[in-house]
């Protein structure tokens, strides 16, 4: 037991801070392109006529906050459970299966978190569970790129918690694990940035329409009833739930430029 606690002073203090640091840096460098494009008059405009407040900022900043400390500790029972032996990671791209193994297991962890996101986010808008666990993500309708880890309590361990789970399943290179940590990061930061930076080709219908926009996630935050995804199109479209107004005002949002007034 103390070895357990002696690993857990050691090793979570720094899970912690890389946790802090991958969410600070990514909804910073967003927030500080968000305002540097619109203080210089160029590039696209607002999504929403809607403008996050002071105190929005502060609240989704309190509540990531604690959702760091939340992930980090699933961090560190990652790597309890890696210390113990209970999950072997394979340590070699040879072990893993080469680079193709490494992509193919990339593949498979972000297909897995996008099914696992788009029911468990569904499962938390059924009212009775809406009210504790998804509450606080929809207090932010104008959502900013600090909002990326705003959650309930309860969210965020249903979020953290996925890693562990599919780590027991299918152990990936450590590789693996940091690109699908940074591509979750990148990917949030972008849901939540208000402004629409995806070119064309992410449109409905082209050729990157399977990935999911700004547009596609500011969605669900205006309307709280639509497109549910995370990276990926395709379960919003096979169950009905994709916006249907998305192809237009993905559109429309690309089409809205600064320095036009905001609700152009
Ligand atoms: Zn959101
Ligand atoms: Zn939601």
């Amino acid at each position: 037991m103390s070895f357990i606690f002696d690993l857990f002073l050691q090793a979570w203090p720094v899970m912690a801070l890389i946790d802090l640091a991958r969410y600070a840096i990514a909804a910073s460098v967003m927030a500080l392109l968000i305002f540097t494009v619109a203080r210089l008059g160029f590039g696209p405009g607002r999504i929403q006529v809607r403008q996050p407040t002071g105190r929005d900022y502060l609240r989704e900043i309190a509540l990531s906050l604690r959702s760091v400390v939340i992930f980090s500790l699933n961090g560190f029972t990652i790597f309890a459970l890696v210390t113990s032996g209970v999950i072997v990671l394979p340590r070699t791209v040879e072990a893993a299966g080469g680079w193709v193994g490494i992509a193919a297991s990339l593949a498979a962890v972000l297909l897995a978190h996008d099914t696992y996101f788009y029911w468990t986010h569904r499962l938390m808008h059924w009212p009775k569970l809406a009210r504790h666990l998804h509450r606080a993500h929809h207090r932010s309708s104008a959502p900013t790129p600090f909002a990326a880890y705003a959650f309930d309590i309860g969210e965020a361990c249903i979020q953290s918690v996925f890693l562990t789970l599919f780590l027991l399943v299918l152990p990936v290179h450590p590789l693996v694990i940091s690109l699908f940590l940074l591509i979750m990061i990148v990917r949030n930061v972008m849901g939540h940035a208000g402004v629409e930076f995806h070119p064309a080709i992410f449109a409905p219908g082209r050729l990157l329409g399977w990935t999911t926009t700004t547009t596609h996630h500011d969605l669900h935050h205006q309307t709280g009833r639509w497109n549910f995804g995370l990276y990926f199109t395709w379960w919003d479209r096979l169950m009905g739930t994709e916006h249907p107004d998305y192809a237009a005002r993905f559109h429309e949002a690309r089409s809205r430029r600064l320095p036009q007034p905001l609700d152009a």
